[in-house]
């Protein structure tokens, strides 16, 4: 694991937390997830790719939203989507 930093997340000053511990998508479909991890843009909860859905992924692709935060507890790090680049925090 490389720790590069890349504009987007340096512009990050303070970092977004889970709203309620569950990925929004998921509990629309009754699907389940592995990780959790927030969007730094909206502040979305979505599931990582260990997850069925990969709704995080598809959230930053979609949306076009490049960091996410993992949202697991003891976890600190940001993850950028476009630089693949990831830090912690
Ligand atoms: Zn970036
Ligand atoms: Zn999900
Ligand atoms: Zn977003």
């Amino acid at each position: 694991m490389t720790e590069e930093k890349c504009a987007h997340i340096e512009a990050i000053t303070t970092v977004k937390r889970a709203q309620r511990r569950q990925c929004e998508e998921c509990a629309k479909i009754g699907s389940r997830w592995v990780h959790l991890r927030v969007c730094q843009e909206c502040g979305a909860t979505r599931c990582c790719d260990d997850s069925p859905s990969r709704h995080a992924t598809k959230h930053a692709r979609a949306s076009k939203h490049p960091v996410i935060a993992s949202a697991e507890p003891g976890e600190r790090w940001l993850y950028c989507y476009p630089d693949d680049a990831i830090a912690e925090y």
